[in-house]
């Protein structure tokens, strides 16, 4: 590294060495759909106040997601992670490469405070029928820290291969982005110089986040080990001229004007005479879903049960509206924001089929290691996305892991959002076996009973056709949230049962 850059970022180590209380609004959250074309970009100042252009995942035709979530002593691990056709071996590698530190954070022995939690989850930041690019981002929490590191990883289309962050970068540019960058960090507040440091001293390697920004700056993200409650990406942005490869080019037109891939099972010689189907912009809105009218039942007099399906939705959720509708039954779906982004036509089937829709948070932490607004964001951002995808307003959440506190009611309660928890807990996602989750189900079930399940699950989905058809047989009228109450519900309050 340049002396005169080791000289600038040391000055800065004195000036700024200072955790900022809430640096969440420098990050533009992806809400709804941003097809829209960015004007050209005129990049006249880098540095300070920029943020991570994030693309929506509508935008990719053959996107789906898979998410996996473990317990085990005190552990949780959720990882919520891409899937493309046509693009397996890249997405699957994502999972691979994440895998090990699963399995290391669920084994680690540590002494002390045993209530840990790893979330791994993504954003797209750039797609076109050239490059796919997204942003993996892994939190861990626990004993007393927060541990925040994220990566980009790109696929080139058009040579079908995985590139690094870095390749984003001509190779005789890498000295010049590395003293842009230590300039760019100099001006930036929000920057503590001896994490700076650490990241600098690795060279363009320490950087394993670089992408850009909505007027199509370079953006390089930081470590947030230090800051407890800031789930968001935290870095700077620089001048791009004259640093980016070709294929970094390539990548930025895919952030600022994202366009559909297109279809991806072509073959490599293929992709050269396919035809790029870029989405008009302004891509209409489709029309609110027009939810069916609710029906009325006396869960006073009753035997109701109410079904309730988390963390979705993903694609397959749509074999259990199939079945539900098949069975005319309504149920009550807590859905994660980054899912809902993905999925905004099985949320408005869920409104138009008659089920209730509630927010389950952006993306899955747990609540009550939060400070008040982070937790607002988790539950602000996703009642947008389910407003935006059925034009409706979700009135109940339920607090991932069922982990609520007193900040977390408050904030439920200033956003008009109902704590549902549950009665009946088969551990569906512990036991992948529809047999015994059936069993489960229809064993503890009692009138007024709140039931918990995961649509993101194949044994799950499968149990239910059994679950439906038992809980029928023994009386039970199956109702979702609301009706079981008959009431509205008090926001902030927390409801398990009737
Ligand atoms: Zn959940």
């Amino acid at each position: 590294m340049a002396a005169a850059l080791l000289a600038g970022v040391l000055g800065l180590v004195g000036a700024c060495a200072r955790v900022p209380p809430d640096p969440s609004p420098r990050w533009t959250p992806a809400v709804g759909v941003e097809t829209a074309v960015a004007p050209t970009p005129a990049v006249t100042s880098a540095g300070v106040g920029a943020s991570l252009r994030m693309v929506s995942s509508e935008v990719i035709s053959g996107f789906d997601l898979s998410v996996d979530e473990h317990l085990q002593s005190g552990r949780h691990s959720y990882v919520a992670l891409p899937r493309i056709a046509g693009l397996e071996a890249w997405t699957q590698r994502m999972r691979d490469d994440r895998a090990d530190q699963v399995d290391r954070f669920l084994h680690s022995s540590v002494t002390g405070e045993s209530d840990r939690e790893l979330i791994v989850s993504w954003d797209v930041v750039a797609a076109s029928p050239e490059v796919v690019g997204f942003r993996l981002s892994t939190a861990e929490m626990g004993e007393g820290r927060y541990l925040g590191t994220a990566e980009t990883t790109w696929y080139d289309l058009s040579t079908r291969t995985v590139r690094a962050a870095e390749d984003l970068l001509a190779p005789e540019a890498r000295q010049a982005a590395l003293d842009r960058l230590g300039a760019a960090a100099q001006a930036e507040p929000l920057v503590v110089g001896e994490r700076l440091l650490g990241q600098l001293d690795r060279g363009l390697g320490g950087f394993r986040s670089i992408a850009f920004t909505p007027s199509g700056a370079l953006w390089f993200e930081f470590d947030r080990a230090r800051l407890f409650d800031v789930m968001d990406p935290l870095g700077v942005a620089i001048d791009p001229t004259g640093l980016l490869s070709a294929f970094g080019e390539n990548a930025r037109r895919a952030a600022l004007q994202p366009r559909d891939p297109g279809p991806l099972r072509a073959s490599p010689s293929a992709s050269t005479s396919r035809a790029p189907t870029p989405r008009p912009s302004g891509t209409p809105k489709p029309p609110d879903a027009r939810p069916a009218p609710p029906v009325k039942v006396n869960c006073a007099k009753r035997k109701c049960v109410a079904l309730t399906f988390d963390d979705g939705p993903v694609s397959e959720t749509s074999q259990l509206l199939d079945l539900l509708a098949d069975k005319g039954v309504r149920a009550t779906f807590f859905t994660i924001g980054s899912h809902v982004q993905s999925h905004p036509e099985i949320i408005r089937r869920m409104v138009a089929d008659g089920h209730v829709v509630g927010n389950h948070s952006l993306k899955h932490p747990d609540l009550t290691r939060l400070a008040a607004p982070a937790i607002r964001k988790e539950l602000a951002t996703t009642t947008d996305l389910i407003r935006r995808a059925a034009g409706i307003r979700p009135t109940l959440m339920r607090p991932p892991f069922g982990s609520t506190n007193r900040t977390v009611g408050a904030v439920a309660h200033e956003l008009g959002l109902a704590q549902v928890l549950w009665s009946v807990d088969p551990l569906d996602w512990k036991d992948r076996d529809a047999d015994v989750v059936a069993r489960r189900v229809l064993s503890q079930a009692r009138p007024g009973s709140i039931i918990l399940s995961h649509d993101i699950h194949a044994t799950t989905r499968r149990a239910y056709r059994r679950i439906i058809d038992g809980l029928r047989a023994k009386g039970f009228v199956l109702v979702t949230v609301p009706q079981l109450f008959g009431r509205k519900l008090a926001p902030g309050a927390i409801y398990s049962h009737r």
